[in-house]
């Protein structure tokens, strides 16, 4: 059979779709055995989450790489920043992730990562997408079946964290943590962690049994038990984590949950204090926060596309002294790898409150509020193009940023518009000093696109 399934989803970020629906086995076994003719020499990692659906997945995803001769490393269920750790250090070729991230539970989708365990651009993903509709599976078969073996990657993951924290200065001020990972795959990694930290560490939602008691997108409307959860057993803060555990989220010991770029901000902050500046990459959705508090410590900010992958390949590029995407409460420490990491990012989280002997709170009350409203709005698919047109020229004297959608950037403010990549919608967001403000800024462009969708269509 040729092909791939209609519905299957090929974004930047993965191959995704609903397991038995449309993401098949099928669909699987063509994706990874011809992810195993493009890639290089040598090992590949797989690994997943805790959806139900990965061991199936991981089954076939294994049957397409040693159908093709390739040796596999199965590190079974782990963070992806752990699973990534892995390819790196097992010297390997690349790897195949499990995982939908943040996505509702019966979602699952393939992440393909490359050598130096870094993820894979939308080109490369492409390229496999053409690949798998020219060929039949089942044809170039290798005469060699490769080999499976599994492997614990959390030792050395845990080692190559502990040996960038500061643990002295931990040891010295424990740090009381609530942690919450949603049900996913940072339970197998951060409580550890941060216990090893010296931290004293209480628990909820931190099972791997594939129940999801909470959305698993950390965010301020998700995470309500974690919140009444560090007020009731007086934590310093809470940390949260979606399925895979790349993001972080986090909780003051007040019980507010922050919003992700907030999480974000404060580690900026404590690693440009370390460094005493240097430059951040972050993408174009990331709050503004982070330029106050590079404008501290004199420190550079070069936004790319949202995105992994765009994120980590400036950030090498420029040698950036930290970066990720707080839009999401992704958080890369290039000091350890080049990853959005969450239990890294709660390690590096809880060494600043221990340096620095202050609360969550008082840590952000040093930088102004900002508020984000965010709205999707669905249109014509056949208009995207024009409608993009249409509205970049319209704004084309403003100060307009192209990078990624059309963003117009304001006195401390911004509205972002993208389409999506994955269904006929346009997302859009707006940040300013005042929630009044930022809806303003919303309602506006969801205004001005509604007019041009109707003159276009008129
Ligand atoms: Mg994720």
């Amino acid at each position: 059979m040729k092909g791939l399934n209609e519905a299957v989803i090929f974004t930047s970020s993965g191959i995704r779709g609903v397991f038995n629906e449309t993401l098949t086995l099928e669909d699987i076994v063509k994706i990874s055995s011809s992810f195993a003719e493009v890639v290089g020499e040598g090992k590949i990692v797989v690994g997943r989450d805790t959806r139900p659906s990965g061991k199936p997945i991981a089954e076939a995803v294994i049957a397409g790489l040693t159908s093709m001769g390739k040796e596999v490393v199965d590190v079974e269920v782990a963070p992806t920043p752990t699973i990534l750790h892995a390819i790196r250090d097992l010297k390997a070729a690349g790897g195949i992730i499990i995982s939908a991230s943040h996505n509702p539970p019966e979602w699952n989708a393939l992440k393909l990562a490359g050598p130096e365990g870094l993820l894979l651009d939308e080109e490369y993903y492409t390229s496999i997408k053409k690949r798998i509709s020219k060929r039949t599976v089942g044809g170039d078969r290798p005469r060699l079946i490769g080999t499976v073996r599994t492997w614990n990657p959390f030792p050395s993951y845990f080692r190559s964290i502990l040996d960038y924290i500061d643990r002295e200065a931990v040891r010295s001020n424990p740090v009381k943590v609530a942690v919450d990972c949603g049900g996913g795959a940072g339970a197998l990694a951060t409580p550890i962690l941060l216990r090893k930290l010296g931290c004293e560490v209480k628990t909820i939602h931190c099972h791997t049994c594939g129940f999801f008691p909470r959305p698993l997108e950390p965010n301020q409307k998700t995470l309500g038990d974690l919140s009444q959860f560090v007020i009731s057993t007086g934590s310093d803060v809470g940390v949260a984590h979606d399925c895979d555990a790349d993001r972080m989220v986090c909780v003051s010991e007040d019980g507010a949950v922050l919003r992700p770029d907030e999480g974000f901000a404060l580690i900026v902050d404590g690693v440009l204090r370390e460094k005493r500046g240097g430059l951040v990459v972050t993408n174009v959705a990331t709050s503004l926060l982070v330029e106050d508090v590079a404008e501290r410590y004199g420190a550079k900010v070069v936004r790319v596309a949202v995105g992994e992958a765009n994120v980590v390949k400036e950030m090498v590029r420029l040698k950036a002294t930290v970066g990720g995407e707080g839009s999401s409460g992704g958080v890369i420490l290039p000091a350890v790898h080049y990853v959005r990491d969450g239990p890294l990012a709660c390690a590096k989280l809880v060494e600043i409150l221990a340096k620095t002997k202050a609360g969550v709170s008082d840590l952000l009350r040093e930088y102004p509020t900002y508020y984000l409203e965010r709205v999707k709005l669905s249109y014509p698919k056949a208009l995207r193009h024009k409608i993009m047109d249409e509205l970049s020229s319209r704004y084309s004297d403003e100060n307009v940023d192209l990078t990624d959608g059309i963003k117009l950037c304001g006195d401390r403010e911004w509205v972002l518009i993208r389409p999506s990549r994955t269904e006929p919608a346009m997302r859009v967001w707006a940040e300013a000093r005042s929630r009044q403000r930022a809806k303003q800024l919303c309602e506006n462009m969801v205004r001005e696109v509604k007019s041009i969708i109707s003159e276009l269509n008129s």
